[in-house]
């Protein structure tokens, strides 16, 4: 590693000021470390990581890492080695890192100088694992990821039966866990959680006796049975519901709010936005935000914002930069230039900005751009 390290420290990211920005982004770190207690307390004496891949979902790894360090967590979970590169600058050289995705061949050096664990999928990469504990002189530290069911990642089972009758598969390898990932954790009567728990038990029976790790957020509360010896959460700790369906048992964490740049009258008949898919059906009331699809803001995402309790239905398209409300049903006067409506926060969730876009929470909170200004609380 002789290039410059990857900073992901908090000056990088607040970079953009309040003042300057169109919209503004907070962060509650303090609601990530009540979200990570909340699973704590759930799992009992489970050990429970942060799953901080995508930038910790959009949140900014270097400061939810931090947050998460503070409740004692000791490991985490990022999809790409470049994520655990810049990670492990931010964390210090005692968390584990593991590499969901796995290493791309010919990386493994790099994942060794950072103190990485690898994420083994293949036995390929177990073999590539191997040869690079023998170039490094030591034991290298890794889970084995078995696909018990969902097709995505993971030795499938023939690989694991392979690697079982192979007794140099593991030479130079510290094999801390097993693990296995569910596909349908969020719909708790689904058949194949089951399933997969069992194929997961089977085929963990075949490697050599680790501890063993299965459950995202929502396999949390799919009970005991799922928690093993690590659970791996991530957008339950960033207030994404992990029990669709029933009340979140999680805090928010996120609010977004956005300027107001202009306002002003129309008439009815007036073409609103591009294409003039809107026109008004009366007078109006117009607010344009300095915030649009270039922020993130998927153009079939939740077609409202709030302010004071009072909901601003959008008109017309998305643009890039801008979006165009009705705020007829707000006092004369009362939103000015520069004001902050909501957009996701108490009077929206993240869920339900999701829920009206038909999509996830997790898509909308990984969409969200880097023009803000971020500010975080607590921590
Ligand atoms: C993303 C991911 C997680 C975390 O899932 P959440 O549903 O966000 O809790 C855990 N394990 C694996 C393998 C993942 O890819």
């Amino acid at each position: 590693m002789n290039d410059a390290p990857t900073k992901l420290l908090p000056e990088d990211v607040v970079a953009i000021s309040e003042a300057a920005a169109g919209a503004i982004l907070t962060i509650d770190l303090d609601a990530i470390r009540e979200n990570y207690r909340r699973l704590k307390t759930r799992l009992g004496s489970v050990r429970c990581a942060g799953v901080a891949k995508a930038d910790a979902y959009g949140l900014g790894a270097a400061q939810v890492a931090s947050a998460l360090m503070k409740e004692g967590c000791d490991v985490f979970f990022v999809a790409l080695l470049a994520e655990g590169i810049a990670l492990r600058e931010v964390v210090g050289s005692e968390p584990e890192i593991y590499v969901l995705n796995g290493l791309p061949p010919g990386s493994e050096p790099e994942a060794v100088a950072a103190g990485l664990c690898a994420v083994i999928n293949s036995g390929a990469q177990l073999k590539a694992w191997s040869a690079a504990a023998r170039d490094a002189r030591r034991r290298l530290p890794a889970a084995i990821q078995v696909d018990s069911g969902m097709s995505r990642l993971g030795m499938a089972p023939a690989e694991v039966e392979a690697v079982a009758k192979d007794t140099g598969a593991l030479d130079g390898i510290d094999v801390r866990y097993v693990m296995s990932h569910l596909a349908c954790a969020d719909e708790p009567r689904h058949p194949a959680n089951e399933e997969q728990r069992l194929a997961f038990e089977r085929l963990r029976a075949m490697l050599p006796e680790v501890p063993a790790s299965l459950a995202n957020s929502s396999g949390i509360f799919l009970g005991p049975p799922y928690h093993y010896d690590l659970a791996r959460p991530g957008a339950a700790l960033y207030g994404i519901n992990p029990t669709p369906g029933a009340p979140n048992p999680m805090l928010p964490v996120v609010r977004l709010q956005a300027k107001v740049a202009q306002t002003r009258r129309v008439e009815k008949g007036t073409g609103i936005g591009y294409g003039h898919t809107y026109y008004a059906d009366g007078p109006l009331s117009l607010a344009t935000i300095s915030f649009g699809y270039a922020d993130g803001w998927l153009r079939r995402s939740a077609s409202a914002a709030w302010f004071e309790g009072i909901r601003l239905p959008f008109l017309g398209r998305v643009s890039m930069d801008s979006i165009i409300l009705d705020i007829s049903a707000v006092p004369p006067g009362r939103l000015r230039e520069g004001d902050l409506v909501e957009l996701l926060g108490p009077s929206q969730s993240v869920d339900d900005a999701a829920g009206h876009a038909g999509t996830i929470g997790y898509e909308i909170l990984a969409s969200l751009g880097p023009r803000f200004h971020r500010r975080y609380v607590g921590g």
